[in-house]
């Protein structure tokens, strides 16, 4: 007997994930993604009788409200800490009591907790158990090792979702699995977002995080970093308090730090939350600020506080990680200092000292390479990455002589996992 992997969405990247293994005892769909356009990828499918989620970005997570629509009794996998997340990944407005919130609450609770480093059985899959481990990337991520009993023949085959191998201040890095018993893995599903970035590869994340500290010290006036809400906010967060940075963080975000507050304990007596106007007082007064909105669109927090200090001589602005065209951050980026820009529907003169910090936590090529080679599956199927970057990836595991199976996946294909 054999199992089959379809990618149903995210095969390449920019799509929503939602990856699909199946086997006698049922379908089980790795991460349930959103897009702009939700999750139209759910008409394609039949009903997985589970769905695991990885972590608690949209592009994982989005689509669950529409796939519970089409099939209200799938269960949903996932860790403890995620599954407090998704509240906050879920909810327009909040968690602070905005619209849907209830609805929201229903589904955490429905949620199956899957424990770190240790199997349980799949509901309502025979012979399937699925276990945690962890991922890096941000709070709660994990990485899915599924043992599935087809038939008699024994099969394993490991999910990564993001994940990166380094450390962060609060999150530390994923590894290569190694579990005591049992067979060893016949598939690896891996992500490759980064695998063909030249600058993340040169990445340090230490130094990128020292020089990060150094411009909020060093600079002479009011400081925005604008933050993606679940990730970076707390990493950035927390590095400013330990150097001593007295900050004021966006209050949306302190529901989310909450659930990692045992984590944080001694930085959250330095740390200030505050709502949109007392932000901008503190900016006023010279403060640092860490927002929600890590590409500055308008519409966001950080956008808005930006607003105030982007033509401010004595200010500085931090872009953190991948900025895209046509945002805030992207033109912060593409402009020079003194010079005019388009911001917010008019044209200022960016005044503001421009910071780009490469706080990156997916995996570059360099940990990509030595997580793949480490894992040394059976077949590894790329997904999540550009599909030239995860061609490029696939050469270079050749090159240094790795000898498994690779195949940059392509949505709706079938790959047969175990057998021939
Ligand atoms: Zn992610
Ligand atoms: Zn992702």
């Amino acid at each position: 007997m054999t199992l089959t992997f379809i990618s149903r969405s995210g095969a390449v990247a920019g799509q929503p994930n939602a990856h699909e293994l199946r086997g006698a005892s049922g379908r089980l769909l790795f991460d349930c993604g959103a897009g702009p356009r939700g999750a139209s990828y759910i008409a394609t499918m039949h009903r997985p009788t589970a769905v695991w989620i990885s972590h608690a970005h949209h592009d994982h997570c989005g689509g669950l409200f529409e796939l519970l629509a089409s099939w209200p009794r799938t269960t949903v996998l996932a860790t403890a800490t995620t599954a407090k997340l998704l509240k906050f990944a879920l909810s327009k407005g909040g968690a602070k009591g905005g619209r849907g919130t209830s609805r929201v609450e229903a589904l955490v609770r429905r949620v199956v907790v899957v424990p770190w480093q240790r199997f349980r059985a799949v509901p309502k899959m025979e012979g399937v158990k699925i276990m945690a481990l962890p991922a890096g990337h941000v709070p709660g991520a994990a990485m899915a090792v599924v043992d599935w009993d087809d038939g008699g023949q024994r099969r394993r085959v490991l999910y990564t979702g993001d994940f990166c191998t380094h450390d962060q201040a609060v999150v530390k890095g994923g590894g290569i699995p190694r579990i005591d018993q049992g067979p060893s893995m016949d598939a690896v599903i891996c992500e490759a977002m980064l695998a063909n970035d030249r600058e993340a590869d040169e990445v340090v994340w230490e130094e990128e995080a020292r020089r990060l500290v150094q411009c909020v010290h060093s600079s002479r006036g009011p400081v925005v970093v604008g933050v993606g809400a679940i990730g970076e906010s707390l990493e950035v967060a927390t590095l400013l308090a330990r150097a001593g940075v007295e900050v004021m963080i966006d209050d949306y975000l302190q529901g989310v730090f909450e659930v990692c507050r045992h984590k944080v304990e001694s930085e959250w007596r330095r740390w200030k939350f505050g709502d949109r106007r007392r932000m901008r007082g503190h900016l006023r007064a010279g403060g640092v600020v860490v927002a929600t909105g890590d590409q500055y669109r308008r519409t966001t927090t950080a956008g808005v506080l930006a607003d105030q200090v982007v033509e401010d001589r004595r200010a500085t602005i931090v872009v953190l990680n991948r900025a895209r065209e046509q945002t805030g951050a992207g033109r912060l980026l593409a402009s020079e200092m003194g010079g005019q820009m388009k911001w917010s529907g008019r044209n200022v003169n960016r005044l503001a000292t421009v910071v780009h910090c490469q706080l990156i936590n997916h995996a570059p090529r360099w940990q990509l390479e030595g997580f793949i080679g480490g894992v040394a599956a059976g077949k590894t199927l790329l997904v999540h990455g550009p599909t030239g970057s995860r061609w490029g990836l696939k050469r270079a595991l050749k090159k240094k002589g790795y000898a498994g199976e690779v195949e940059v996946v392509e949505r709706g294909e079938r790959y047969v996992i175990g057998g021939r």
